[in-house]
């Protein structure tokens, strides 16, 4: 009792309490693909002064923006979890988690919740026209008035040092016609290794490597070029995420003409190297910043993190054998999700959309954040059934979602039906109580 007046007063007062978990809602994109992209796109290369890559500004098909409706479920979720925060709140989600099953220990527990952006670059435009995507871009970015560099939504999601961090998407990959959800998922330093072994090895040894590489979890895995096949596309994103450069089709090559960045350098972090450091270093044989990935070798704070445990623990091996906690926390939302649609009467168990295979790639916010990092594509638009869901159930979406983080955080007896979020919440401690300290507020220490 005391305690929840404590609390009370906290509340009152406007100070955040003691301890609480944090969750970050991070819905997709928010600004436009502008043209040239060296002056308005994201990823900004502090050395040449210009943004090395398109601004994503997502899925838009008739009318639906991607922006829009994964800031408005998030901002729905939110508005669910906040309930939390206050007596009267607890008493109606306690309502909503007891649809899809029993609180663990009787009480609800509070969770600090935050979204990692602005709503859209439409509501700010006449502030920003200069440049309309300043908030809303992954990355670091300058100024435009003063040049001084700014947080993009990544390093705002680590200044926030959450536990959980939820990114929204829709798609409009092909997806079957009674809707469909999928997972987004990135694998740790141990799977990209075989690209380094790759490289290194002769003709025979190569077909091993690739031959493994077909029949392990990663295989299918994303294309974003068609002249790439999936053992080569896999090849470019490793070598991307290695040395910051695409490979060539034949995926031992540096294309030179494709450098993306060294993306943890344009994240504020502690693991960033400074411009000192990647100057002093590039194009060095046995370097971090080696130009070629046969010469490149893995040293330097960031790349030890790439290597430890942490990071196998939330992209390899866990609860779905393969993904670790962050394609566990996928899926648990999207079967939580699922199961939003069929206690709220909209579905069957037969007719609740279906949970394609996960995307793989390297992919950003997973990587670049010490969180838990589920990803998901909650929607895929060329179902038609799923179009019509993100005009008239964004409302389930959200519930779907918040239960998920209040699930993963805390646990919730689920039903022990084979369509059913399996309710065990996240192995959280093995993350707080490292040798180094609580690795979730570590990411930003200096
Ligand atoms: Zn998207």
């Amino acid at each position: 009792m005391l305690i929840r007046f404590f609390l009370l007063f906290v509340f009152i007062f406007g100070a955040t309490p003691a301890f609480t978990y944090r969750v970050v809602l991070d819905p997709g994109h928010g600004g436009r693909d502008l043209i040239p992209y060296s002056l308005y796109g994201d990823k900004f290369d502090r050395r040449t002064g210009v943004y090395l890559d398109r601004f994503r500004e997502g899925a838009r098909v008739r009318g639906v923006w991607e922006f829009e409706v994964m800031y408005d479920i998030a901002q729905k979720a939110k508005a669910l979890l906040d309930k939390t925060t206050t007596e009267e709140g607890r008493r109606e989600f306690k309502k909503i988690l007891q649809k899809y099953g029993k609180i663990t220990n009787g009480e609800i527990e509070s969770i600090e919740t935050f979204i990692s952006r602005p709503a859209g670059y439409i509501e700010s435009y006449f502030e920003n026209r200069d440049d309309p995507n300043s908030r809303f871009r992954l990355y670091d970015y300058p100024n435009q008035k003063t040049g001084a560099l700014e947080m993009g939504t990544i390093s705002r999601i680590n200044a926030l040092t959450p536990e959980l961090v939820i990114t929204l998407h829709l798609t409009h990959t092909h997806a079957p016609s009674e809707g469909a959800m999928a997972t987004v998922i990135t694998p740790a330093y141990k799977t990209y290794k075989t690209a380094l072994e790759y490289v290194q090895a002769n003709k025979t040894e190569r077909k091993r490597l690739s031959n493994n590489f077909a029949k392990s979890v990663w295989a299918n895995w994303f294309i974003f070029d068609d002249r790439y096949k999936k053992f080569s596309s896999f090849m470019a994103d490793a070598f991307i995420y290695f040395i910051g450069f695409w490979s060539k089709p034949n995926g031992v090559q540096t294309d030179y003409s494709r450098f993306r960045g060294y993306r943890h350098n344009l994240v504020t972090w502690q693991y960033a190297d400074s411009d000192a450091i990647v100057e002093s270093l590039y194009a060095q044989n046995g370097e971090r910043y080696a130009t070629n990935l046969i010469s490149f070798e893995p040293k330097g704070k960031f790349w030890e993190r790439e290597k430890a445990e942490p990071e196998t623990w939330r992209r390899e091996g866990g609860p779905e054998n393969f993904g670790g906690d962050n394609h566990y926390a996928g899926m648990e939302i999207l079967r939580f999700v699922r199961n939003a649609f069929i206690v709220n009467g909209v579905d069957t168990q037969r007719s609740a959309p279906k949970i394609l295979k996960p995307y793989i790639s390297t992919w950003a916010v997973p990587t670049y954040v010490n969180a838990v990092a589920p990803f998901v594509e909650i929607a895929h638009t060329v179902s038609k059934r799923d179009y019509l869901r993100m005009a008239k159930h964004r409302k389930i979406y959200a519930e779907g979602v918040a239960v998920a983080a209040y699930s993963l955080l805390y646990g919730l007896s689920t039903p022990h039906t084979k369509m059913a979020a399996k309710g065990k919440k996240i192995d959280l401690a093995k993350y707080e109580n490292l040798a180094s300290g609580n690795y979730f507020k570590q990411v930003t220490r200096n």
